[in-house]
């Protein structure tokens, strides 16, 4: 018997929780929903960072993307410039 009949997604719908080894399509805040042991709670994620599996609950943590973030290192205007020249006060 060829093929499966499962429905798979190749397209990410952002209301989809991530799942532990899932790589993270945005950076941002996530917010991390643990299941019975633990209260909701942020974490930072860089792009293309796999969500781990959680020391207490293992595979059944979820982690949905709360606000995205860039690095400050990645917004144009604090982003470090070759062209930057130190003015000295003497
Ligand atoms: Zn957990």
């Amino acid at each position: 018997m060829k093929g499966s009949n499962l429905p798979l997604t190749d397209t990410a719908a952002s209301d989809a929780p991530y799942l532990p080894g899932e790589a993270a399509h945005e950076p941002g805040i996530y917010l991390v929903m643990h299941y019975r042991h633990r209260l909701y709670h942020y974490v930072t994620v860089t792009a293309g960072e796999k969500f781990p599996a959680c020391a207490g609950c293992g595979d059944r943590v979820r982690f949905r993307l709360f606000q995205r973030s860039d690095t400050i290192q990645q917004d144009p205007d604090f982003a470090p410039r070759r062209k930057l020249k130190l003015v000295k006060t003497k």
